[in-house]
């Protein structure tokens, strides 16, 4: 260590990939980092500590990961005080691997000990020698630990960690392991404190939402939370992902139609509309069941707008299983979906099974069902041409477009809204009524001048500098809808 990195503050970078669940670790990792006195770094700048917080789910993680650390070798020998971590799910499966492919990493930790990284750090730097920790079952409810939010306005909210099923496709169960629930006070009690801070938004977070409560024994605790966050006053927006399909109880459905500021959208994984690919798939509802549940919220909440998540050509797949997937595809009517061309994942059962899909046949049909959804989802679209959304206006999306002069939020469905501001001097975290004319397939315009525009404590926060210009965290991919899967 350099005298200069001596008397200063060490800063930080965190780099993210991956679903929400690493999102809101890495909200975690830099709120630890904080609270052990390191400051996030400026954009320009070369940190102290560079955190990688990786994802074992999707496509070629390894070898972007392997990327990403061979780029940062001839860094770290101009500046030998910085430190490389490697954090997620691919250092929980990986192990002592990371650190022998690329031997200039100083610290890798699991998914169960975040709270040890600013320990190993320190324990690095003083040693000269990498740390590789990794533990088998959570340490400390990653919600206890200080947390450095995005976002001023809205906030994940962990009601779980772990998932107690075993999907044949998803490592998750090997790196999270089983589901562990907190309790509902604890998390109305995080709720609430956030709040007070200005958060306007909510979104409650686990592999399986709607089994929340199996580990305390209440099979209807999901749905009393949802009731109990209406009762949060100041809250305006109460979202979740995912519900697992199998567990989708009328009581949520019930409570979400009940709760005012419980938001009207769904993300419910669909994985296949064929009831044999599901069975192999070893997701436990089939493709009847799903419709069901998709006619019972579009009973209670018309308005509703559903999203899914779709896997193409798994092992086995034939045409008429994908024709299958695209009939409920035409039924669901989803306003958006996550589609992915399956990959053999390794550690996966699927990974080993028979039937295993030619690249060209899964790009075919992964192109006719983008193609089909995009239909829908612009259709959808283009009847909401003439309504009035309310928009929450986002971070990131929160800033005027340089040439349009354009900003964005998110309608309480869920979708995003580019607007014009016009007079208003609106700022990420306000809320406003802005009236739809035009519907493309991914999002919502307003050309017209807004009904109306509220300011709020969120806003005031960002104004201010306190809320999303800090890049602490950079996101390494795009992260709306449900966790990868
Ligand atoms: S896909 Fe979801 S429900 Fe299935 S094992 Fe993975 S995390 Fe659990």
């Amino acid at each position: 260590m350099t005298a200069s990195t001596e008397q200063r503050a060490r800063s930080y970078r965190v780099r993210t990939y991956g679903c929400q669940m690493n999102v809101h670790d890495s909200e975690r990792l830099a709120g630890l980092l904080e609270a052990a006195g390191y400051v996030p770094a400026r954009a320009e700048a070369t940190p102290d500590v560079i955190v990688f917080n990786t994802c074992a789910v999707r496509e070629n993680a390894e070898n972007r990961l392997y990327g990403n650390l061979g780029a940062l070798r001839p860094l770290k020998r101009e500046h030998p005080g910085m430190q490389i971590a490697v954090g997620g799910c691919l250092a929980q499966k990986d192990r002592a691997e990371i650190t022998r492919r690329a031997p200039w990493v100083d610290v890798v930790f699991g998914t169960h000990n975040i709270s040890s990284l600013p320990v190993l750090l320190e324990r690095a730097r003083h040693n000269d020698a990498a740390q590789v920790e990794i533990v088998e079952s959570l340490e400390v409810f990653p919600s206890a630990l200080p947390a450095k939010r995005d976002a001023a306005h809205s906030a994940w909210v962990s009601i779980s960690v772990g998932c107690n099923n075993t999907c044949t496709f998803c490592i998750v169960p090997a790196l999270r392991g089983k589901e562990v629930d907190r309790r509902p006070g604890e998390v109305l009690a995080e709720i609430k404190a956030l709040v007070a801070e200005g958060v306007l938004e909510v979104t409650l977070l686990g592999q399986n939402v709607n089994a929340y409560g199996v580990a305390f024994g209440d099979r209807r605790a999901f749905g009393a939370l949802l009731r109990a966050c209406g009762g949060i006053e100041g809250l305006e927006r109460v979202r979740f992902t995912s519900p697992h399909p199998r567990d989708f109880t009328s009581d949520v459905i019930e409570a979400m139609a009940a709760t005012p500021n419980v938001c009207h959208q769904l993300h419910m994984p669909l994985q296949s509309g064929s009831d044999a690919v599901l069975a192999a798939m070893r997701r436990s509802y089939r493709a009847q069941r799903y419709l069901k549940i998709v006619d019972e919220v579009r009973a209670a909440m018309p308005d509703a707008a559903l999203s899914t998540d779709i896997i193409v050509g798994f092992p086995g797949e034939t045409e008429a299983d994908f024709q299958a997937t695209l009939d409920v595809v035409r039924q669901a009517r989803f306003a958006q979906a996550f589609t992915f061309q399956y990959s053999r994942r390794p550690g996966t059962p699927a990974a080993d099974m028979a039937g295993q899909m030619p690249k060209a046949i899964v790009q075919e049909r992964y192109e006719r069902l983008v193609a089909l959804q995009e239909e829908i989802s612009w259709e959808l679209n283009r009847s909401l041409i003439g309504s009035v959304v309310e928009v929450l206006v986002s971070e990131g999306e929160g800033r005027k477009d340089p040439l349009t002069h354009r900003m964005s939020g998110r309608a309480r469905d869920g979708r995003l809204v580019h607007f014009e501001p016009g007079g208003f001097e609106v700022r990420a975290g306000d809320v406003v009524l802005a009236e739809i004319t035009y519907g493309a397939p991914h999002h919502l315009v307003s050309e017209v001048a807004l009904r109306a525009h509220r300011r709020t404590a969120a806003g005031d926060a960002w104004a201010a500098g306190r809320g999303p210009t800090t890049p602490g965290v950079v996101l390494g991919l795009p992260s709306f809808g449900g966790p990868a899967r």
